[in-house]
């Protein structure tokens, strides 16, 4: 039997940092369709990791029992599965709105993809101490503040421009530009952060990272496409760049993602001895960053790489 050979894109041990990815391969929906994707993901990227990870992989003791580093990992995954499963919901109007067949099928994996994501950062929370029959509850209680601040206002933005306006190119807009281009440098960071003291929840955070390339990349290219063939678009899109802009702003996501880090570095000065030499970066060792340092290098890559994708879909304008 012939099997096709996993793109190296989607290849576990071949795919580049989601950043590197998202910065510079160029995938479109014409090639990442429906066929692609079973071959590249459930049978490549996620084969034998159903819940995102080798069953043998699991977390260190001191990040399953209660402590700080129990605390920040389980806020931040309560905060990812509902960001996820918000995505998932809104990639629905994607789906019905999408014009052509290529871009229909890619959405629709798309859809999966998060649909997954939510089911692997809450079942996550199982192997950190929350019992199942509490899991929904637990989330609440860690996210809904979280959620009520940042989530729902991007929520609400999302669903005006798709479900009100019926505006295809302006959902791919905010949810590859205003959403996952935002959000994406600090998935890669907790995946380079927790390694050690959870290489289950790395795990985790490597595959969403390897589809979270595809979805850059492809949502890009769509948008570069479509504004290619219709440039009377671009004001339009612009206006909305800079009113999500003007969104982020006033949330108050720094804060959230600051107290997840003061807890996470309480952990670590706890458990340095457990850290050793370990390089969260090329020549950094984990033990010697501050909380400021590994928010500001998330917050480069965001920059950077948002700033390649805007020239890359034609909006240098809205650099
Ligand atoms: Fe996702
Ligand atoms: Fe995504």
């Amino acid at each position: 039997m012939t099997t096709t050979p996993i793109p190296a894109e989607a290849d576990w041990d071949r795919a580049p940092t989601l950043v590197d990815g998202a910065s510079t391969l160029e995938l479109t929906a014409a090639s990442c369709n429906l066929q692609y994707w079973f071959g590249a993901v459930p049978q490549g990227t996620l084969r034998g990791k159903v819940l995102g990870h080798d069953e043998s992989v699991v977390p260190l003791e001191v990040t399953s029992r209660p402590g700080p580093l129990n605390q920040a990992l389980t806020q931040e995954l309560a905060f990812r599965t509902i960001a996820e499963e918000k995505a998932t919901r809104a990639l629905g109007y994607m789906v019905a709105l999408a014009p052509d067949n290529d871009s229909m099928e890619f959405y629709a994996t798309q859809l999966i993809d998060e649909a997954r994501h939510a089911m692997v950062f809450r079942s996550h929370l199982l192997s950190l101490g929350v019992a199942e029959p509490e899991l929904f509850d637990v989330i609440e209680k860690l996210a809904a503040a979280d959620r009520d601040a940042v989530l729902v206002p991007l929520e609400t933005l999302g669903l005006e421009v798709l479900r009100d306006q019926g505006d295809f190119i302006g959902g791919v807009v905010v949810l590859t530009i205003l959403v996952e281009g935002v959000l994406a440098p600090a998935a890669q960071l907790s995946e380079l952060k927790w390694r050690i003291f959870d290489p289950a929840a790395a795990d985790v955070e490597r595959g969403a990272g390897i589809d979270e390339i595809r979805h850059l990349t492809v949502g890009s290219s769509i948008a570069r496409e479509h504004l290619q063939k219709h440039p009377e678009d671009k004001p339009r899109v612009i206006e909305l760049i800079t009113r999500g802009r003007k969104l982020w702003d006033s949330l108050p996501a720094a804060d959230m993602v600051l107290r997840r880090e003061a807890l996470f570095q309480e952990g670590l000065d706890q458990h340095a001895d457990l850290v050793g030499d370990y390089e969260i970066w090329p020549g950094r060792r984990l033990v010697d960053t501050t909380v400021e340092e590994r928010v500001r290098t998330a917050h480069e890559w965001a920059e950077s790489m948002q700033q390649k994708r805007l020239v890359y879909m034609g909006l240098e304008e809205a650099i």
